[in-house]
């Protein structure tokens, strides 16, 4: 067994070389073992930060011409694909997740700096000229000055790249703060800011648990901050930050539905069941967890599903295995402790992931994926987000019970409905109240140039992630009305300015 490396902090550019007071450990879940060492950030080393970020930000960034700004986000864009597989590698060691599917996490985020590229169509005002006589109106948007990225261990390229890019294309200096679980890919992907010319202290990454999560929320010089994670996390972090006067968008937690109509093609619906409830080990906030069945085909759905996951291989993620493991052993033996729930409340348990064979050598975090029939409503297993590779059959009599108990969910991020009765797909899409809605698609990922966001638990603010709304929330707009001078103006006048 080698000795765990440290991972520190990316200050400036450059690794940090003070010593930290607190560190964490970071394992491979795919063999247990201790891999890294992880220096926390003090507050104070945060304070420190924050404001070299300011002055990155009022010193260059803030100010450079979107034609140098472009440049350096085409070289980011060029670098990321070039280093996409170290990326993926250092997920998977870090998360467990597979190679491939570690691959697909870069690519989704890429897409959002392909995105951000377009930047200076994207911060067009608007310009009417002669609005009133001799007075032209035009609209402007401003950088905000620092932001914050907090993010979860479940995508540590993605979702630092749903934000980071679009941010930084906006004019601000960016402070990320990575999951203490699986922080090297995020410090991967923030080296290649620099290599692309980003200037120095204009992007920082400091490792921390809620300390470093606290003194950015709380810090006066941070104006936006934009969060992922679990709900109550999130919940906290939106009233924490708005108290402070800050812009948070604050994305939570989930339960996915995925509504099988008797009309759906039901083979298309056992391998999207497969995929959004196994893909990542259950670990994504979009993975369906719970499959709502009309009665009259889920004997049938069920057993195409129960077929399939026997043919599943469960391992260590670089050994081309479909299901890779849990992300730590606390984490594995909580979605555990679930399987024992549902077994206890009397659900059907189709098929146990407890203790079966995994491709992978040592002690690692593993639960190969685990099927549930007959799930009620009011059992733990249906309630709550589980995170891991469990996946709940609700039986129910009709699309109108199917779609009342998605509705009744406290979470609304992703939905998917699966049918070859458009009219049905079209009311589905209409009346459900969730933010993401796949029609015949389980994971319905938006791409780069639309947004990513839920609804009701699921998200805290009102903005969601990248597209058009990513760059409304990392901008401030101003309006400037503008008369040049003309001799004739009208004199003093105290009314309210109208028209003419
Ligand atoms: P988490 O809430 O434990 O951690 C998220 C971030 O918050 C991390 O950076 C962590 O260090 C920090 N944090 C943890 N405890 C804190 C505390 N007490 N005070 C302040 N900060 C704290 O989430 P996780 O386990 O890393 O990620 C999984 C969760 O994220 C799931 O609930 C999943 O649904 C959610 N998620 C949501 C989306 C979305 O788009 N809605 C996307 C990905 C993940």
């Amino acid at each position: 067994m080698s000795r765990p490396s440290r991972i520190t902090h990316l200050i400036a550019g450059q690794p940090w070389e003070g010593t930290a007071e607190r560190t964490s450990e970071v394992f491979n879940p795919a063999t247990g073992e201790v891999t890294g060492r992880l220096d926390l950030a003090s507050a104070d080393l945060v304070g420190e930060v924050v404001t070299g970020a300011k002055q990155a930000w009022a010193d260059s960034w803030g100010n450079i011409s979107l034609a140098k700004r472009t440049q350096v986000l085409f070289t980011f864009r060029e670098l990321l694909n070039r280093d996409k597989e170290k990326i993926a590698a250092l997920i998977t060691a870090e998360h467990g997740k597979v190679l491939d599917d570690a691959l697909g996490e870069v690519v989704r985020g890429l897409e959002v700096a392909e995105f951000a590229c377009g930047i200076p169509s994207l911060l067009k005002g608007g310009y009417s000229e002669n609005a009133s006589t001799n007075i032209d109106v035009y609209s402007i948007r401003q950088s905000l000055g620092v932001v914050a990225v907090i993010s979860p261990f479940n995508f540590p390229a993605m979702v630092p790249l749903w934000f980071v890019p679009v941010a930084l294309a906006c004019g601000n200096a960016v402070v990320i703060k990575p999951s203490e679980k699986d922080p090297s890919a995020t410090i991967a992907v923030a080296r290649l800011w620099t290599e692309a010319g980003l200037p120095d202290g204009v992007l920082s990454v400091v490792n921390g648990d809620k300390e470093a999560v606290d003194a950015l929320l709380v810090h006066p010089d941070i104006k936006a901050v934009s969060f992922v994670g679990s709900t109550p996390i999130a919940r906290y972090v939106y009233e924490t930050g708005t108290a402070h006067g800050k812009r948070v968008q604050a994305l939570g937690g989930a339960k996915n539905h995925m509504l099988v109509l008797p009309d759906a093609d039901l083979d298309l619906a056992a391998d999207a069941a497969i995929n959004a409830g196994f893909g990542s080990a259950g670990e994504r906030c979009m993975a369906i967890s719970a499959l709502i069945a009309v009665e009259s085909i889920a004997d049938e759905l069920v057993a195409k599903i129960t077929d399939r996951m026997g043919k599943l291989r469960t391992g260590d993620g670089t050994r081309g295995c479909d299901m890779g493991p849990l992300v730590t052993g606390v984490h594995r033996d909580k979605v555990a402790s679930y399987v024992d729930a549902g077994a206890a409340a009397g659900a059907d348990l189709v098929v146990d992931g407890r203790g079966a064979q995994v491709d992978a050598d040592g002690d690692g975090f593993f639960l190969a994926p685990t099927l549930f029939d007959k799930v009620t409503t009011d059992m733990s297993i249906y309630t709550d987000e589980i995170f891991g590779p469990v996946l709940s059959v609700v039986r129910v009599a009709s699309y109108d019970d199917g779609l009342e108990l998605i509705n009744a969910n406290p979470y609304g991020n992703g939905t998917a409905i699966f049918t070859n009765d458009g009219g049905a797909a079209r009311r589905f899409q209409n009346e459900v109240e969730v933010g993401m809605v796949g029609i015949n698609v389980p994971v319905p990922v938006p791409v780069s140039y639309y947004s990513f966001g839920g609804w009701k638990n699921s998200l805290f603010g009102d903005t969601h992630a990248h597209g058009m709304e990513g760059v409304h929330f990392f901008t401030r707009g101003k309006v400037v009305t503008s008369r040049w001078l003309d001799p004739s103006h009208g004199g003093l006048n105290l009314g309210f300015p109208q028209n003419d």
